[in-house]
Formats: C-alpha cells, structure tokens, sequence
C-alpha cells in the first residue's frame, strides 16, 4: 500500500463536493461568505455524530460508567430556542464583551480579525509570489537597488497585490532591499513576512494580507447577529439576537429543569443546535463558519466535586473523539495556561485536532471549562429569579436520620462541542490517498460514523442476482436503515462500484455472484484493505452487527 500521509486541503473540499459531502450555500448565487451546506452524505455524516454525542452524553452518559462520587452519570436533554430574551446575552456577557478585534484594509475595505492577520498573510498568495522574488534574487546574488527587488516578475505578485504597502512605501522598501543583501539563501515565506511586519506597531505595522494595502488600527467587533422582533422594525426596542452559543439556553431553564424533573445534582442537561457568530474572517472550510452547530452539556455539581469532575470530564470527552475514529498524534488534550483561563474558571482544556490547514498546529473541536457558579449567579442576578439548589443529601445528619439540606449554586463543568468541526475534523481524518488503488481516494471513516454502512451489489444485473441482492438490501435496509443509507448499485463494473464507495466512505460491500445461487454465499469487501472473504448470506446481518455498533 502506497498511502500519502500529508493531506491536501484543497483534494479533500473538491471531494466533499464532488460526492455530496459539503457544498458552499446559495452557490447559484456566487455563495455567502461563512455559511455552508451539507450534501445527502454530509447530512447523514452530521446526524450520526449528534447521534452518537446524544447517546453516549444523554442516553447512556459515558458508556454508562460511574463518575468521581461512585454514582452512574445521569443527564437529561433540553431543546432551547435560538432567540432568547435580550436581557439573557446581557447577563452572560455577550452583549458587552463578545468582541474580536478587528481591522479594515484602508484599500480593498476587507474586514479582518486583528489576531489571524498573520496567519492569512502566510497563506497569502502574493506574500508566497514576493517569497519567490527575494529568493530568486537573493539566489542568484542580483545586487539590488532601491525599490528594483519590489518590482513583481511575470505581473503575478502585482495583479495579486496592486496595493502593496512596501510597493508604494519608500522606507519599507529599503528596509526590505537591506535585509535581502544580507541574504545568500532562498529566503522562507516566515522571513518575508517577518520584514515586511514583524510586529503591528505604528511603524512597521503588517499590510492586508489580502491586497497588501494598508491596515486600520484594531477595534472590538461585536460577534452577535442582531435582528427585529415583530412589525414594527424598530432595532432599539424590538432587537434581539441569534444565540451565539447553545449553552445560555440551558442555564435559563435550570430552575425548570429541577422543579418539574427528578434529577438530583450532580446532573447534566445537554442541548444541540444551531449557534451564530458574525465572524470577522470566516475561513478554512467549515471550520471557521458564521452559523454552525454546537452539542453542549452544563453538568452541575457540588462545589466542593467540581474539581473531580471537571477531570472526569475532560478525560472522558477525549476519550470519546478517539472512539469515533480520531486517533493517534492529530488529537491532543490541551491544558489552558493560567493567562488564558477566562476570570471565572478554574480550569479549561481544549480537545484538539490537527487540520491539514492547522498543521503542524492544532484547531479547537471542544472546549470543556470549569465554569464554576459564574452563569447561574449572573443570570439570579439580572432576572431577580433564585437559581439556587436545595440538597437534600448535604447538610447535618438530623436525629431521625434524614439530612438537614444545604443550599448552594451549583457549580458547572461544560463540555462545549462544535459538530461542524467535528465533521470537518471525521473528513480529514478520513480521507486517504493510495495510488496502488485503481481509485486512489478512499474516506476511511470509523463505521458508527461511515453515511453508508453498507452497499449490495449484484455481479451482473441479471441471471437471477439482482432478485437476492434486492432481498438482501431490504433486510439491511429493515435493520440498519435508520443509522445510514444501505446502497444498492448494478451499473458499471464492480471495480467501479467498489471506488465509488471507497470514496463515499461505506465500509462493507457484499457482492451477489454466480457462486451464491448455488451455495448461498456472498463476497464481502473491506473498503480499507480492499480484501475480500465469503461468508454465508444468512450470516450478513450478525457481520454487520458486530462491526457497526449501531
Ligand atoms: P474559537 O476560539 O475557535 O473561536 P471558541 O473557543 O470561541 O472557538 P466556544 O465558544 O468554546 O468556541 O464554542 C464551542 C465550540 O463551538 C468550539 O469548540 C467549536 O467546535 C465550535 N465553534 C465555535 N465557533 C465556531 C465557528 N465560528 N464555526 C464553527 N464552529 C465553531
């Protein structure tokens, strides 16, 4: 097997779209910057990872295990609405600080997030077209003078880059023109950018990474999506906004959640859906999109077992990703440092993937904080309702026995997951390039994950075959239909059946053939190994069964 290890971003979106994964929304319109749509098999990729996050996090908590106090893990769903009360976004924080900075090219008028300025700029073509310049220059050991080496060879750099700060400004020039002199390599695409900028001071401030132009001075940008409620369209008294975060929805229906359930703290209660953020530079794909989905889980317990929780949690969380088929290096547990820890928490850590447009970095997929009381406390506060919690269990032991109670705000451990990062992070993983294959793209997707489980293919579309294949896809399709699309396929050759479903991701193929008419077997293919086995057409089921997991 001939497997490249280094993905390519730029093959894996062309197959996301290709087969149906991913495509860009209102695309017959020239598409909406930051907004995304997903294909059948897309669509069907998402639902099976909510699926699995709502069993293993609602349904059955961590697989069933105990947690830190020796008790299974209990947790109840919610399904909260996307505009909530304004006053909500005030008491969490949103409203007045959710904020990026952001600058505006003075040139091209393009908005962009302060701090992924210099990331662009090393993605950016026409910093890539200059880094070829200045090493061709620095090569060859041309001298040059004055602005000469800032002159675009081929008019590539220059149709990229018609504003180019450096271009147009004399002393960066020279600036520039000094440090290649110095220079007897090809120089790296870092040490251009570095002279260009090294730093956004005043005097050497970095130029838009998109036309080279000159950048205004950060200034915050409210990530909030506003909009009107009702007739009138009055934006003072009638705005409201679309929740930036799943989350605030649950804390808002604690008190409901405990008066009108039996759940008892320590509990969680999840809530997936669609969040929006205004995002200065939405980018690389979905990962970075201005309306996304999120699966959130507010656990609350005992302040004095936050500690053990907030461990079991985290642990348990990156646990899980690895249970769905991210595995080995390109999956880290990061720890937050102290400065980066948000003044309410105690403790963060993000699960982490490495993208191929991160690498060798990582992109956050979760981020599990230990928020402590900070949510209910301010929302006790701006909405004047009590959000505290009477435990029976705490308190002294009273002479019949019984406990006298305590009452505290709960602290609270969120484990906040992204599923459109989620996915995009299956689909990376997934893809594999093998060009000992006659199709070299294969997505090896985990099969709990896999869109399809599995395909029937009669040889030859005739001689009685397609009869049993069709049975056979209808007693799949009765026991597997509801975690993904079982497929049926009898055009082309059965080379080109298998490539197709290499490239869909569908782990199992049976194959109805001459030799199953007369001893009611079938060939089963292996999407990873290519290989092949017989087995009984009775035993199909119990195969899948055992290898699926649903
Ligand atoms: P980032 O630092 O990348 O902006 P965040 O720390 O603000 O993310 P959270 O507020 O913790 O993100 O949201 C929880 C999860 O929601 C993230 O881990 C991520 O998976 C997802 N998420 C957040 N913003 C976006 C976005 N713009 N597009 C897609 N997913 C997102």
């Amino acid at each position: 097997m001939s497997e490249t290890s280094v993905k390519s971003m730029e093959a894996i979106v062309s197959l996301c779209k290709r087969r149906g994964f991913i495509y860009p929304a209102s695309e017959i319109y020239g598409g909406i910057n930051g907004f995304w749509d997903y294909g059948p098999l897309g669509a069907q990729l998402k639902k099976n990872l909510r699926d699995a996050w709502w069993q293993d996090m609602i349904m059955n908590p961590c697989w069933g295990r105990s947690g830190p106090d020796g008790d299974r893990v209990r947790c109840v769903p919610v399904e909260t609405r996307i505009i909530q009360h304004p006053r909500v976004w005030e008491a969490s924080g949103h409203v007045g600080g959710f904020n990026d900075p952001m600058q505006t090219c003075k040139q091209c008028k393009k908005l962009l997030r302060a701090d992924h300025v210099p990331d662009l700029l090393a993605e950016s073509e026409w910093v890539a077209s200059l880094a070829g310049v200045a090493g061709r220059a620095a090569q060859e050991q041309v001298l040059i003078e004055g602005t000469e080496v800032l002159k675009w060879t081929g008019g590539k750099g220059k149709k990229l880059a018609a504003n180019l700060a450096i271009y147009r400004d004399a002393e960066a020039s020279v600036r520039i023109v000094a440090k290649l002199r110095e220079t007897t390599t090809p120089i790296a695409l870092a040490e251009v950018i570095r002279i260009i900028g090294n730093t956004s001071s005043a005097e050497n401030p970095w130029p838009c990474p998109i036309c080279g132009g000159e950048l205004t001075e950060p200034r915050p940008f409210n990530l909030m999506f506003p909009t009107v409620i009702g007739a009138t369209g009055d934006w003072e008294s009638d705005r409201a906004y679309l929740r930036p975060e799943t989350a605030q929805g649950i804390f808002v229906q604690f008190k409901n959640v405990v008066d009108t359930t039996r759940v008892k703290v320590p509990f969680g209660i999840g809530n997936t859906g669609t969040s929006f953020r205004n995002e200065v530079t939405p980018r690389n794909f979905t990962f970075r999109s201005r309306e996304f989905e999120q699966a959130e889980l507010e656990f609350f317990c005992h302040p004095e077992e936050s500690q053990e929780w907030y461990r079991f949690w985290r642990d348990f969380r990156m646990e899980w990703w690895q249970s769905i088929g991210l595995r080995g290096d390109n999956l880290i547990l990061r720890e937050h440092e102290k400065d980066e820890l948000s003044h309410y928490s105690t403790g963060t850590s993000d699960v982490e993937y490495r993208f191929p447009f991160t690498a060798p970095g990582f992109g956050e997929l979760e981020g599990i904080a230990h928020r402590g009381c900070f949510d209910l406390t301010q929302h006790q506060q701006f909405s004047g309702t009590k959000l505290d919690y009477f435990d029976t269990d705490r308190g002294e032991t009273l002479p019949n026995g019984s406990k006298k109670g305590e009452r505290y705000i709960p602290h609270v451990i969120e484990p906040a997951a992204g599923l459109d990062r989620g996915a995009l992070a299956l689909l990376c993983e997934a893809y594999t390039r093998d060009e000992s294959r006659p199709s070299p793209e294969i997505m090896r997707f985990h099969p709990r994950m896999a869109p399809i489980k599995a395909a029937v293919f009669p040889l030859v579309n005739k001689d009685g075959m397609p009869e049993v294949a069709e049975k056979l896809h209808a007693e799949l399709f009765r026991r597997f239909g509801h975690a993904g699309f079982i497929e049926t396929d009898a055009k082309q050759s059965i080379g080109k059946r298998y490539a197709r479903m290499d490239e869909a991701g569908c782990p199992y193929c049976f194959t109805i053939d001459g030799q199953t008419l007369t001893d009611q077997t079938v060939t089963v293919r292996d999407r990873d190994t290519g290989g092949q086995e017989r087995i009984g057409l009775d035993k199909v089921k119990t195969y899948l069964e055992e290898r699926l997991g649903v």
